[in-house]
């Protein structure tokens, strides 16, 4: 590729809009363009990186096994209705009608489009296993569609599902695609970590989230240095805490005014943040909940939600916590409630001693609460997100955290769906089963987005090699020379020839101007081509990562460009 003929549209400026850095880049080397929140153009350059990821994604699916297809995007409200999802999706769910006021949707995801392809085929054992896969578009109207192609509301995935006889074959489909995602992101050159993910309704231990380890990640991780464990915060188990044990002391009520905090009424008491109990009250389609955890530890919301096996839950407003508690946040708690509030209190919490909680009366608070004599919650159970430094629940060392950007996730679905939707088929006896599912995904365009947050500088874009949109650009210092001008249409050439993806800078621009834009693009190696090429037949060859530059032999070159490119 010539730049002279190259659309991409480089920026000089970083938009305003964008807050992380894959966002500013992609937009300023010229890579994407926004159509409307979440929904963007892929120019050349982009486009070329996510052919490379997906020829990658398809080399490995395939050697597991994978059978590519295509369904369509467009999907009839029917078979969601079957699931059951239609109404659960939500406001996440792009729907539309067509002329005949028959309702569709923009596929999220495939699983009731799939399973109902196959369930009309596949009769027999003979015919499984069976793993399909497609590369595609996917929409989902996020309630905050940002960071560029982080969080689109259309963006590229890979969607690959496994239909077995049984769970030791959906255990084995699961294993190779593991297998398969770690190398995929091994040979996308991105550093990551499968951990262990929440797996909400459908629950089990099935399964892992692929994070790539990014300061601008969405998700919290945390981790061990000791042992394999690793695991998604919204997962991670915790143990309760003992509090050493004291004499039960009688209760008392204590003004408290104005004292609405954690850490105000630890300051108030002269106690400990550890002496408190705090008392969230959250709002959900199953009624009002109070959720206590330990004054100084938080409520994992996906932990409590998965508790009350509830669809919607969200901290309660101000009026609800009146209504409620005949009392105001920040003096609310477990003990004498009157009305027919949910309880549920973290294991930690059922180990304290005279402790303090909110007393359901504006600014007064109980002293000596003793859980286990001074209330009974509805449900007792781990809640509490976990923090760094606590425990590792494999081996006990203490755990590291760090953000992470999600850029797949494997899963077993068991039967879920094939349930649901009756996707059975006859055993070796003749048996009707329903088949064991698992679902796969990657999120294309996420790693492309995920691959810049981890391989970035001052200067731009810094690609691993086997997703550089162009692995070399040959950049001639002068445009109006015309024997540097020739030697560079030559490399060019030769390169190209010989497999090496490179552009071509002959724009008659100045050097500095041209290296800026390589810089910015973010080709892993550039070549000058400047007066020693003439007058010694040397070419200036330049590591983007590192700054390292090699002087190479026109007679040699090629060779050692390979070789030079295979190390990074
Ligand atoms: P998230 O928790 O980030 O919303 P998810 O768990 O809903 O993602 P999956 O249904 O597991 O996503 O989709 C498979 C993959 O698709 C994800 O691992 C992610 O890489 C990608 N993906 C999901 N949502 C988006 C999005 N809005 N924009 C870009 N990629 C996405
Ligand atoms: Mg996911």
């Amino acid at each position: 590729m010539r730049m002279t003929q190259l659309y991409a549209p480089t920026l000089r400026e970083t938009p305003a809009e964008a807050e992380v850095i894959s966002h500013q880049l992609l937009l300023r080397a010229g890579m994407i363009r926004k159509a409307a929140g979440g929904i963007y153009s892929y120019l050349p350059l982009a486009w070329r990186v996510l052919r490379k990821i997906e020829t990658i994604v398809r080399e490995e699916m395939d050697n597991k096994g994978g059978q590519e297809l295509l369904m369509p995007i467009m999907q009839p409200a029917e078979l969601w209705l079957e699931t059951g999802r239609w109404n659960v999706y939500g406001d996440e769910m792009f729907r539309l009608k067509d002329r005949h006021n028959r309702d569709f949707c923009l596929g999220p995801t495939h699983e009731e489009m799939i399973t109902t392809l196959v369930r009309s085929d596949v009769r027999s054992y003979r015919q499984l296993p069976l793993r399909l896969y497609q590369i595609q578009n996917k929409y989902r109207d996020e309630i905050r569609p940002r960071f560029g192609l982080m969080r689109g509301r259309e963006f590229i995935m890979k969607d690959l599902y496994s239909f077995d006889r049984d769970e030791i074959g959906l255990e084995e489909s699961y294993r190779s695609m593991y297998d398969a995602y770690t190398r995929v992101f091994s040979r996308c050159g991105l550093k990551f970590r499968a951990v262990e993910a929440d797996a909400g309704a459908i629950g089990g231990s099935g399964t892992h989230e692929f994070m790539v380890i990014a300061d601008s990640g969405e998700a919290g991780i945390v981790y061990c240095n000791d042992c394999d464990y690793a695991a998604n915060v919204e997962k991670a188990e915790l143990k309760p805490i003992y509090a050493a044990e004291e004499e039960l002391l009688p209760k008392a009520v204590k003004d408290t005014p104005g004292i609405k905090t954690i850490s105000e009424i630890a300051k108030f008491l002269n106690i400990e943040t550890v002496k408190t109990i705090k008392a969230l009250a959250y709002k959900t389609d199953k009624g009002v909940v109070l959720a206590l955890v330990r004054g100084d530890h938080e409520v994992n919301e996906i932990k409590l939600q998965n508790q009350l096996n509830c669809l919607t839950l969200e901290l309660a407003d101000e009026q609800t916590v009146t209504e409620e508690f005949e009392s105001t946040p920040g003096f609310i708690g477990p003990v004498d409630l009157k009305g027919k509030v949910t309880v549920v209190a973290d294991l930690t919490v059922m180990n304290m001693f005279n402790a303090v909680c909110g007393a359901n009366k504006p600014d007064q608070h109980i002293l000596n609460v003793n859980p286990k004599r001074d209330f009974e919650p509805t449900i007792i159970a781990d809640i509490r997100l976990i923090q760094e430094n606590d425990p590792c629940p494999q081996c006990g060392s203490q755990l590291k955290t760090a953000r992470g950007i999600e850029v797949g996730q494997v899963f077993k679905l068991y039967t879920k769906y094939s349930k649901a939707l009756k996707a059975t088929f006859l055993d070796e006896n003749g048996k009707e089963k329903p088949m064991v599912m698992g679902c796969y995904g990657i999120g294309v365009s996420r790693t492309m987005a995920a691959a810049i947050e981890q391989n970035y500088d001052d200067n731009g874009i810094v690609w691993p090699v086997s997703i550089a949109p162009y692995s070399v650009a040959v950049i001639p210092v002068s445009a109006k020379d015309s024997e540097q001008l020739s030697l560079a249409e030559k490399i060019y050439a030769e390169l190209n020839n010989n497999g090496v993806d490179t552009v071509l800078d002959d724009r008659n621009e100045r050097p500095g101007v041209k290296f800026k834009d390589a810089d910015l693009i973010g080709y892993p190696i550039k070549i000058t081509v400047g007066p020693k090429t003439v007058s010694e037949k040397l070419i200036e060859v330049k590591i983007r990562r590192t700054g390292e530059v090699h002087y190479f032999s026109l007679q040699s070159y090629i060779e050692d460009v390979k070789a030079l490119l295979s190390k990074l």
